[in-house]
C-alpha cells in the first residue's frame, strides 16, 4: 500500500495493516527488523535504529547502546506523529551507521530481499531490506555518505537525502556531524516525497537547521517541466557494464521525455573517498567519544579505576569497524597530523564544491551513479578499503550538503537492481523529484 492511501485510513484499518506488517515482519528471514514496538496511531513507518523515539531502545546496532531507552522523541518522530504516521519497529543498520552492507550490526547481517545470499547495502540496510519485501511501506534512514541512497538502490527502491539542513537531527545519534542527514526510504517517489513534506523544516533544536520555510514537494510535483541535466562522461567509466547500462536507459527515458542533456567531466573525484573518510572518522572520534561507560548503556564489570571503565567498556562494546574509525578519527585530529590530513580534507572539500557548483551553472541536476555495482555477496567485503571505495559515487554529495534521490532504474540478468541518483544544488530539490517521477513512469521498473 502507498503512503497516498494508508493516509486514509482509519483507525480500525490502521490498526490492521500495523499488525499485518508486524506480523510479516515477524515472519520474514531478512533480519530488517530489529525491534516491533509501535507508538502512537497513524501509518506505519519503520525507523532506523539510530533515530529517538521516546521510550523506545535506540543503539545505533551497537552493543556499547544495550540497554539504553530514549528519554525523548527525534525532532522527526514528533513531526511524523502530528502529520499521521506512527512509528513502528526499529529497521537494522551498520554500527554507528559505518558502512556500507548491513553486515557490522551486533544483530547481525541483514539480507537482500532480492538474492539472500546479498547484502541489502548499508548501513541504512534494513530500511530498504523491509520496504523492497513490502514489510513496511515506508522507513527513516540517515545518510551520512550515502547510507540512505545505496541500500535503496540495492533493494529496489526509492531513497532521498535532504540538502543539508532541511531535516532536523535533533535525536539522530551522530555519526559524522557536518554530513548527517535523515531521509526517507520509500517505494515510489511520491512516497517519498509525502514522507520527505512530513519531516522537512526548521528546528531550533538544531543549530545545522536551515532557517527556511519547507515548501512542500509532494503538491507541487510536475512532470511536464523539462530541464537541463548533466552526465559526467568519466565518472561512469568507474562503473561496471551493469551501471553503464542502467545509465543509456535513463538518459535516453530523459532525452524521450524532452530533458536537456548535457555532457561533463569532472577532475576532483579522485579525492572524494579520502576527504570523505578524515572528515567523518575525525568527526565520528569526537562524536563517539560520548559512550564512556556512564552515560549510556552498557558498562563493563569488573572494574578496578576510571581509566580501565572506559577502555574496558569501549574495548568490549565497540566493534571493529567502529574502533577502526576511532583509530583513524584521532589520528588526523593529533597534533603535527591536523594540519596534513583534517584541514588539508576541509580544503579539498571547498574544491570539490567548486567544482559541483561550476557544472550546476550550465545544469539543473546532475545524474550519476550511486554504486560501481549492485549488491555484492555477503562476506564479500573484508578489505575495509574495498568497502570505502565502493562509497565513492555518493559521498561527495554529504561533503557539499547537496540533496539527491536514488531511483530504481532496471534489473540485471540476475534480476538485482540498479539505481541511478539525480543531485540538485543546494535547497534546489523540486526538480529532482519532479524528473525523478517523470523518469519512474517512462522507464517502468517493475
Ligand atoms: N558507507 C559510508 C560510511 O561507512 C556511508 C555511511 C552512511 O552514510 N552512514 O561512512
Amino acid at each position: 500500500m502507498k503512503l497516498k492511501e494508508a493516509l486514509k485510513l482509519n483507525k480500525n484499518e490502521l490498526k490492521s495493516l500495523t499488525n499485518e506488517l508486524l506480523q510479516k515482519a515477524k515472519d520474514s528471514n531478512l533480519n530488517a527488523y530489529i525491534g516491533f514496538e509501535t507508538k502512537g496511531n497513524g501509518v506505519p513507518i519503520l525507523i532506523k535504529d539510530n533515530i529517538q523515539v521516546k521510550d523506545w531502545s535506540v543503539t545505533s546496532g551497537s552493543k556499547i547502546l544495550q540497554g539504553y531507552i530514549a528519554p525523548y522523541n527525534a525532532t522527526v518522530i514528533e513531526k511524523l506523529l502530528n502529520a499521521g504516521f506512527a512509528p513502528t519497529g526499529r529497521a537494522n543498520m551498520d554500527e554507528f551507521a559505518m558502512g556500507s552492507t548491513t553486515e557490522s550490526s551486533y544483530y547481525g547481517p541483514t539480507l537482500n530481499p532480492h538474492d539472500n545470499s546479498r547484502v541489502p547495502g548499508g548501513s541504512s540496510g534494513g530500511s530498504a531490506a523491509a520496504v523492497a519485501e513490502g514489510i513496511a511501506i515506508a522507513a527513516l534512514g540517515s545518510d551520512t555518505g550515502g547510507s540512505i541512497r545505496q541500500p535503496a538502490a540495492y533493494c529496489g527502491v526509492v531513497g532521498f537525502k535532504p540538502t543539508y539542513g532541511k531535516v532536523s537531527r535533533y535525536g539522530l545519534g551522530a555519526y559524522a556531524s557536518s554530513l548527517d542527514q535523515i531521509g526517507p526510504i520509500t517505494q515510489d517517489v511520491e512516497d517519498a516525497a509525502l514522507l520527505y513534506d512530513a519531516i522537512a523544516g526548521y528546528d531550533t533544536k538544531d543549530s545545522t537547521s536551515a532557517n527556511l520555510e519547507h515548501t512542500p514537494i509532494a503538491p507541487n510535483l510536475d512532470t511536464n517541466k523539462k530541464y537541463t541535466i548533466a552526465v559526467i562522461d568519466n565518472y561512469i567509466q568507474e562503473a561496471d557494464k551493469d551501471v553503464q547500462k542502467a545509465y543509456a536507459k535513463a538518459v535516453k527515458a530523459l532525452e524521450d521525455e524532452g530533458h536537456t542533456i548535457i555532457h561533463k567531466n569532472m577532475s576532483n573525484t579522485k579525492y572524494d573517498i579520502a576527504t570523505y573518510y578524515i572528515i567523518a572518522t575525525a568527526e565520528a572520534a569526537t562524536n563517539l567519544a560520548r559512550y564512556d561507560g556512564i552515560r549510556y548503556g552498557k558498562r563493563a564489570s569488573d572494574i578496578k579505576n576510571i581509566q580501565e571503565l572506559f577502555i574496558k567498556t569501549r574495548s568490549e562494546g565497540f566493534g571493529d569497524e567502529v574502533k577502526r574509525r576511532i583509530l583513524l578519527g584521532n589520528f588526523v585530529l593529533s597534533s603535527g597530523y591536523y594540519d596534513a590530513y583534517y584541514l588539508k580534507a576541509q580544503k579539498v572539500r571547498h574544491l570539490i564544491r567548486d567544482e559541483f557548483n561550476k557544472i550546476f551553472d550550465e545544469a539543473d541536476l546532475i545524474l550519476s551513479p550511486i554504486a560501481p555495482s549492485v549488491a555484492p555477496k555477503l562476506g564479500s567485503t573484508h578489505d575495509p578499503l574495498e568497502m570505502y571505495k565502493s562509497d565513492m559515487f555518493t559521498i561527495a554529495i554529504n561533503l557539499i550538503g547537496l540533496p539527491a534521490l536514488s531511483l530504481p532504474i532496471m534489473k540485471n540478468e540476475d534480476g538485482l537492481p540498479v539505481g541511478l541518483q539525480l543531485i540538485a544544488k543546494a535547497f534546489n530539490e523540486q526538480p529532482i523529484f519532479n524528473v525523478a517521477l517523470n523518469l519512474e513512469q517512462s522507464i517502468n521498473y517493475n
